[in-house]
């Protein structure tokens, strides 16, 4: 097993990392911008090492400052997180060749599942269900007009490099299509650098549900079922839950079992999310994340397995601790993504944090680096806490998150807090019933 452990990330991502990290009996390595010098991962970690300014570009994002941090600590390792370096197979590689572990799947594979166009190739050929749509790239306007034809309307134009819920344009027309696409590319150019687009079925009223699965590489593979992340504003996370109260045992273990087949045939190392649209009775493909993802713990909470050190065992060469049969649903999770914004307009608040009070209790989990006196830097993901709730049916999850918002004490800015109060409280929410759109028609954003 690996002694120390590089931290390529900030913030609760980082926590959570260095976390499993002390549970393991292993030293910890933090780094950090200029903006971060108080930050909690920095005063927990065992080590720390500035690394740059706030930029993303010149800290958590400078390949060779977080090399060098590897190398003057002797780590042996280097977790990269959730964003930043996670998905870029060209750290994994540097990280490799400098003789450092990468906690993480090989850049093989990263590579391949970080082009959305050859990932849903490779995704068919694994036999995983996708969204029709074209079988590649779309160039001209002739050939998206030509897909059009067999997709139908609405299509969605997306781009292959596109993340973070950027880089898509929706067509309702044949007349719409040309106008769209441009769009599309210049966006997707000027977002990711790459103005590779693919098109797809725009599907009318989907939930988003994702399986999670951890894989040795050595033959071990399971799935830790699936997650409900259907409650989206601008197709980003706002409240995910698990299980999907969408999902029936006997589905839940057929499009798993369709996943981990998928992923053993791929012969893929590491944590990972296989993304789908579900809309009656049927899972479409959208994408794969081969990383740890901000709502893993709900998976954690109901199945009781830590998926951080899985990552970091099977990083290190180790088997898989659990088998299939091992992996048992206990109740509920829901997890609450509390931002430093504003919660109706979403304006980011950076700034001081003033009284802080975090809720407790049982079945509750809060994954946070605030305190207070903290200064939320301006730089950064506006993420500043996750609430994570378990309880042994959904009412008694639901029940007990409306009790653990109450108590949640965050001073100084203002945050998300009270949005999440009234979207729990919502008939739709609370009967499980809600899709992709709900959350934006709710707040009058689409019809
Ligand atoms: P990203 O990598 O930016 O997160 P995804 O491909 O995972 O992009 O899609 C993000 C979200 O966009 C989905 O959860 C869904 O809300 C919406 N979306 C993507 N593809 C489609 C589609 N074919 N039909 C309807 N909605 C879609």
């Amino acid at each position: 097993m690996f002694e120390k452990v590089l931290i390529a990330n900030r913030g609760e991502t980082a926590l959570r990392i260095h976390r499993a990290c002390k549970e393991m009996g292993i030293q910890t390595v933090a780094i950090h911008s200029t903006a971060d010098e108080d930050a909690m991962h920095v005063r927990l970690a065992d080590e720390a090492v500035c690394i740059g300014p706030p930029a993303p570009k010149d800290s958590y994002l400078n390949k060779a400052a977080i090399l060098t941090a590897a190398n003057i600590t002797g780590a042996d390792a280097i977790h990269p997180g959730i964003g930043f370096l996670s998905e870029n197979a060209d750290f994994a590689e540097m990280v490799e060749e400098h003789g450092h572990v990468f906690i993480g799947p090989t850049a093989e594979h990263i590579r391949l599942m970080g082009d959305k166009i050859a990932a849903k190739v490779a995704a068919k050929d694994f036999g995983l269900p996708c969204v029709p749509g074209s079988d590649g790239g779309v160039n001209t306007d002739e050939e998206a007009l030509e897909i059009a034809k067999e997709t139908g309307f609405p299509l969605i134009i997306k781009a292959a490099s596109g993340g973070g819920g950027r880089g898509m344009k929706v067509a309702y027309s044949m007349e719409e299509v040309p106008e769209a696409l441009a769009i599309c590319r210049a966006e997707a150019k000027a977002a990711f650098g790459d103005d590779a687009v693919y098109i797809e079925r725009y599907l009318g009223n989907p939930r988003h549900i994702e399986i999670q699965i951890i894989a040795d590489g050595q033959g071990g593979c399971v799935h830790l079922g699936e997650r409900d992340c259907s409650v989206q504003r601008r197709h980003q996370k706002v409240i995910e839950e698990a299980p999907s109260p969408a999902l029936d045992p006997e589905l839940r273990a057929k499009i798993g079992k369709t996943v981990t087949d998928a992923i053993t045939k791929m012969g893929y190392r590491g944590a990972g999310t296989i993304e789908f649209l579900y809309e009656n009775g049927e899972f479409f493909f959208i994408e794969m994340n081969t990383r740890l993802q901000v709502e893993h713990p709900i998976s954690e909470m109901i199945y009781g397995i830590d998926l951080v050190r899985e990552q970091i065992r099977v990083a290190a060469g180790a088997p898989l601790s659990v088998t299939q049969e091992d992996i048992k649903l206990n109740g509920h999770a829901i997890e609450c993504r509390i931002t430093a914004e504003n919660p109706v307009t979403f304006m980011p608040t950076p700034g001081k944090i003033g009284d802080y009070h975090a809720p407790g209790g049982l079945g509750v989990r809060v994954d946070s680096h605030l305190y207070s006196g903290y200064k939320v830097p301006p730089y950064y993901d506006s993420l500043v806490s996750k609430l994570i709730v378990h309880g042994a049916t959904r009412n008694e999850c639901l029940m007990r998150l409306r009790r653990a918002l109450g108590e949640y004490v965050i001073g100084g800015i203002d945050t998300t807090i009270p949005l999440h109060q009234k979207l729990i409280g919502e008939q739709d929410f609370i009967n499980g019933d809600y899709t992709i759109h709900w959350l934006e028609k709710l707040m009058g954003l689409k019809k």
